[in-house]
């Protein structure tokens, strides 16, 4: 087996989908940061079973990172992820250096409202304007049919529903379920940040959304589940807990106080030090 194949322009990405979609085969496309986990791994498993060829981008966005955060220290191996890439089925990396997404001149973002307003919205001013703009621009220069995400950013998920529905971009967003250590805790590259201190109290989070998750399909009511469960993280080992809600799937509104009438999603950020673990699971009605 050769090396994976890396491109680092649009001209080049766009050539190379090009030769594919002269033989009619299905493209698929699944962006990255790199750091690469099994969580990303499986969004790329997932995307060779629904196309002919896979592509993978890895792009520290710039922009979807505020003042003080980590854009500078985020983890960037290109090597290994290629290595880890190619070795689950990638047929093309695209690795563009920032000049290549943000020219000299460069003006234009595309903000997606209401979805974009709560949780991470509110705790990460402008971070869905970067996501939404990088998104829009990665798919407009791959034209993939189907691209795919995780679960794991849920909100960023339905950002991304918006904004492709919105633009009219005739992709497919296939989202993947959230792949997860033995212990629950959700893969992430910033788990690297914790302690092993933080690490063994880290799972505490994913019991906690199956837990209060099951008593409200049961009937709890909402707003006290809640409390109860940002309660329950905090006497875990927490430091904090930004956020602990159950939510429309779709529209992301605010549910509660009372009982469940629908399908829900229950979204939390617990913060253990400065790290901020995100995590979500689907709620049955
Ligand atoms: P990132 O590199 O953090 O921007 O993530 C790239 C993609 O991988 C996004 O669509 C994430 O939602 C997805 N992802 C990250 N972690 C996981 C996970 N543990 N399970 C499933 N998907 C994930």
């Amino acid at each position: 087996m050769g090396k994976l194949p890396i491109v680092r322009t649009r001209a080049a990405l766009r050539r190379e989908i090009g030769v594919w979609r002269s033989e009619r085969l299905r493209v698929a496309m699944t962006p990255t940061m790199g750091a690469l986990h099994e969580g990303h791994l499986s969004l790329l498993r997932l995307a060779a079973t629904r196309a002919d060829r896979v592509v993978a981008s890895l792009f520290v966005n710039p922009t979807q990172f505020g003042p003080g955060e980590d854009f500078q220290s985020y983890p960037r191996d290109e090597s290994r992820d290629a290595a880890l890439l190619q070795a689950a089925g990638c047929d093309l990396l695209y690795a563009p250096p920032v000049e290549e997404m943000y020219g000299d001149g460069f003006a234009t973002a595309i903000t997606v409202s209401g979805v974009t307003a709560p949780m991470e919205g509110a705790a990460r001013p402008g971070h869905f304007s970067g996501v939404a703009t990088v998104v829009a621009k990665l798919l407009i220069q791959g034209l993939p049919d189907v691209a795919v995400f995780g679960e794991k950013d849920y909100q960023q998920l339905q950002v991304i529903r918006r904004l492709t529905a919105d633009l009219d971009l005739p992709v497919e967003i296939l989202p993947a379920p959230i792949v997860r250590d033995p212990d629950g805790l959700a893969l992430s590259s910033r788990n690297a940040y914790l302690t092993p201190a933080q690490r063994a109290v880290a799972p505490a989070l994913y019991r906690r959304l199956i837990e209060v998750a099951r008593a409200v399909a049961g009937g709890a009511p909402i707003a006290a589940a809640e409390t109860a469960g940002v309660e329950a993280l905090l006497a875990a080992g927490f430091d904090a807990v930004e956020y602990f809600e159950f939510r429309d799937p779709a529209d992301l509104a605010r549910l509660g106080p009372g009982s469940i009438s629908g399908p829900a999603r229950l979204l939390a950020v617990a913060r253990l030090g400065r790290t901020r673990l995100l995590d979500n699971i689907a709620v049955a009605a």
